[in-house]
């Protein structure tokens, strides 16, 4: 069947490229490995979940076969959830079938068969646009679309899947810290913050406001006080709140967070960049405005 196929093998991240598909008004298709992610795929709002069956759960040794699966259904567009996984087999899968492939895209239109997209080159500071003639395969990052939710049905492929990789073994990466990525509102320290003991204040506005902590690329890699930090080399994060305290917001940070839907930014520097991206602006020493905005949430 033509139309828009999606593979992401993190499951809230198909639902947003499904959100994406539905605009366009074509047929939209999950494709999965397993009867697990088949069964959550169900739940995205695609019309469809292929479940590509064979004997092996590697991207190494699947992607020729769903090479030749999108192929034999004619697809249109192939989008793929952008994680290490999925950019792999975005690669593979746009070597079998000598397709153009476009990678960590923000906006996509499709026009008359023509595919239109844009990213971000040079750490952020450029967007760049293509246009592709024909069958695509696109890699998104988390948070650009709006998820979709709805059932479909699955159908079962099978596939013959190569066999000239085994796994010999796997191991958990542990993950320090909450999952920024989700946290529905965010207080962000930069490097304004100058003593590890200060972070107590960010702290204590996260508690009141039910934030999470994050922060830029330098608290995080040099000082090493918080392990994830939000930017184009760091986390893309989409919260309904985003508020910071001594961030610059360089572009390369601001990339990572500009979809928030709302954000404060806290600077001493009214010529601080931030101040562009942000919706409310307090210029000032976050060591004075912080508690008083902690004394007026909780009057609140
Ligand atoms: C290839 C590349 C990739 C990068 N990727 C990322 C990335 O993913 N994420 C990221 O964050 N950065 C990234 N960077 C770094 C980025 O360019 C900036 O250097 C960084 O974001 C700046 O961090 P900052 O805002 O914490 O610090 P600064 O730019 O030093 O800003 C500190 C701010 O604090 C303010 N301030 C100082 N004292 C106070 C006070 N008492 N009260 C209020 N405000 C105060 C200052 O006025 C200043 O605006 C990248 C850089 C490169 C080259």
């Amino acid at each position: 069947m033509a139309g828009i196929y999606i593979y992401s093998d993190k499951g809230p991240l198909a639902a947003e490229l499904v959100g994406f598909a539905k605009t366009t008004g074509k047929a939209v298709n999950i494709v999965t490995f397993d009867q697990n992610s088949a069964a959550s795929a169900a739940e995205y709002g695609a019309d469809k979940v292929y479940l590509l069956a064979g004997d092996s759960l590697l991207v190494e040794n699947n992607a020729r076969a769903a090479a030749k699966f999108l192929m034999n259904e004619e697809a249109e567009l192939f989008l793929v959830g952008s994680t290490p996984r999925g950019r792999d087999i975005a690669a593979r899968i746009a070597g079998y079938l000598q397709c153009a492939m476009v990678s960590d895209v923000s906006s996509i239109v499709i026009n008359d068969g023509q595919v239109s997209t844009e990213r971000m080159i040079y750490g952020g500071a450029v967007i760049q646009s293509e246009m592709i003639d024909g069958m695509a395969v696109l890699t998104i990052p988390p948070g650009k679309f709006e998820a979709a939710s709805g059932t479909a049905e699955i159908a079962t492929v099978n596939i013959n899947a190569d066999s000239r990789v085994s796994l010999i073994t796997t191991a958990p990466i542990v993950k320090k810290g909450v999952d920024i990525s989700a946290a529905d509102k965010i207080v962000c320290i930069g490097l304004g913050m100058e003593k590890k003991q200060d972070m107590q204040i960010a702290q204590d506005l996260a508690q009141v406001l039910g934030a999470e902590i994050s922060c830029t690329r330098g608290i995080a890699e040099e000082r090493q006080w918080l392990p994830q930090y939000i930017g184009i080399s760091g986390e893309t994060v989409k919260p309904s709140l985003y508020l910071s305290m001594g961030v610059s917001g360089q572009v390369q940070h601001v990339v990572g967070m500009r979809e928030a839907q709302i954000i404060v930014g806290i600077d001493i520097n009214d010529k601080a960049p931030i101040f562009d991206a942000a919706d409310y602006g307090i210029v000032g020493d976050m060591f004075e405005i912080v508690p008083l905005l902690i004394q007026e949430i909780k009057n609140i």
